[in-house]
C-alpha cells in the first residue's frame, strides 16, 4: 500500500516578509512526520516579492506547488483553489504568517490516523491581536452559532486538517460566497478540536482589512442562517398582537365605560394592523427567498460518512 500523502495548503497575500521563515518552519515540520507531502501555495494576487520567493521555492523543491491568481480573489477562494489541486489523502489548511503554529500539524495528523475526519484548531487565546478584533470575534461567533441551524464551533478559524473524503464533499459545494468553517460544520463528519494558543504574526501585518472582515462575517451569517429573511414575520406577528390589544381596549372603553375612544387609539390600531399585514407578507416572502437561496446553493442532499456491504 502506498504511504498516505499529506497536502499543506497555504494562501498568501503580500507575505514577502514572512514567507522565507514560514517555509522553513512548515517544511521541517512536514519532513518530521515521515509521510510524503506536498506544499501548495496560492498567491492571492500579491504584487510584492511574494511570487519571486515562491518561484525560487518551486524551482528548488519539487514538492512545492504554486498557483497564482490574476488578482485578489480572497482568502476563502484561495484555500478552495488549493483544495481543488491538492492530491493528498489529508489536507491541512494553514495561514502563512505562523499565527497557527505548524508544530501542531503532527498532532493533527496523529488524530486523523486515529480516525478523525476533521481536526480543527480551537483558539484558547489570541496573542498580539487588537482588543477590537478579539471582542468582535468573540461576539460574532456567539451570535452566529445562535442563528445558525448547524452549530459552528466557537473560536475556530480555518486552521484545520480534512480527510480526503471530507475534502471531496467540500469540492462539490461550489457556492460563490464561501465561509469554509461554516461549510465544514454543515457537512458534519467526525470533527475533533485541537486546542491551541494563537501566536502573534511572525512578520508583516494583517491582510484582513476591516472591509474583508466584515464581508466574511456577512457571508457567515447570510450563508448559514435564514433568520434575517424571516425576521419581518415576527415583527408582523408582534404588531398584530398589539393591534388586537388596542382593539380590545377600544371595545372595553366604549362598551363598558361608555366613553368615546380617543382618536389616537383608532389610528394606532389601524396602523398596527396595516403594518402587521405588510411585515407579515414580507416575512412570508423571506421564507420563499430562503428556500430559493437554498436551492441555488445546490448543496448535496446528504453526505455518506461510511458504507457497509454495498457494491461500491
Ligand atoms: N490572505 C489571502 N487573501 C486575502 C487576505 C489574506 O490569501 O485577501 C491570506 C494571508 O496571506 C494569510 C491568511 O490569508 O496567509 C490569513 O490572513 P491574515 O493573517 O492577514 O489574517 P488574520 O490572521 O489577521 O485574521
Ligand atoms: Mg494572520
Amino acid at each position: 500500500m502506498q504511504p498516505k500523502l499529506l497536502s499543506l495548503i497555504i494562501p498568501v497575500y503580500y507575505e514577502e516578509e514572512v514567507l522565507p521563515t514560514s517555509y522553513q518552519r512548515m517544511d521541517s515540520v512536514m519532513r518530521s512526520i515521515g509521510l510524503p507531502y506536498e506544499i501548495l501555495y496560492i498567491n492571492d494576487g500579491s504584487r510584492d516579492g511574494t511570487m519571486r520567493i515562491l518561484r525560487d521555492l518551486a524551482k528548488a523543491h519539487p514538492e512545492v506547488k504554486v498557483f497564482s491568481f490574476s488578482r485578489n480573489f480572497g482568502h476563502q477562494i484561495a484555500v478552495t483553489c488549493g483544495m481543488d489541486h491538492a492530491k493528498g489523502d489529508a489536507m491541512i489548511i494553514i495561514d502563512a504568517d505562523l499565527q497557527d503554529p505548524p508544530e501542531l500539524i503532527p498532532k493533527m495528523v496523529q488524530m486523523w490516523q486515529e480516525g478523525a475526519d476533521i481536526v480543527y484548531g480551537k483558539r484558547l487565546q489570541r496573542k498580539g491581536e487588537t482588543l477590537f478584533k478579539k471582542l468582535t470575534a468573540a461576539v460574532y461567533y456567539r451570535v452566529l452559532s445562535s442563528m445558525s441551524a448547524y452549530p459552528i464551533p466557537l473560536d475556530t478559524g480555518d486552521f484545520r486538517l480534512l480527510d480526503r473524503k471530507v475534502a471531496n464533499v467540500f469540492l462539490k459545494m461550489r457556492e460563490k460566497a464561501r465561509f469554509l468553517r461554516g461549510m465544514s460544520a454543515w457537512m458534519g463528519f467526525e470533527a475533533v478540536p485541537l486546542e491551541y494558543v494563537r501566536e502573534e504574526r511572525a512578520a508583516g501585518h494583517t491582510k484582513y482589512t476591516l472591509k474583508k472582515m466584515l464581508s466574511l462575517a456577512a457571508d457567515g451569517i447570510l450563508n448559514f442562517s435564514a433568520t434575517p429573511l424571516e425576521l419581518p414575520l415576527f415583527f408582523g406577528v408582534a404588531l398584530g398582537v398589539l393591534g388586537v390589544l388596542g382593539a380590545i381596549a377600544m371595545i372595553v372603553c366604549t362598551a363598558v365605560f361608555g366613553t368615546a375612544c380617543p382618536q389616537w387609539l383608532w389610528l394606532a390600531v389601524g396602523f398596527s394592523f396595516l403594518l402587521a399585514v405588510l411585515f407579515g407578507f414580507q416575512g412570508i416572502q423571506g421564507f420563499y427567498l430562503g428556500r430559493m437561496y437554498d436551492e441555488l446553493k445546490d448543496r448535496p442532499l446528504y453526505i455518506l460518512a461510511e458504507e457497509l456491504n454495498t457494491d461500491r
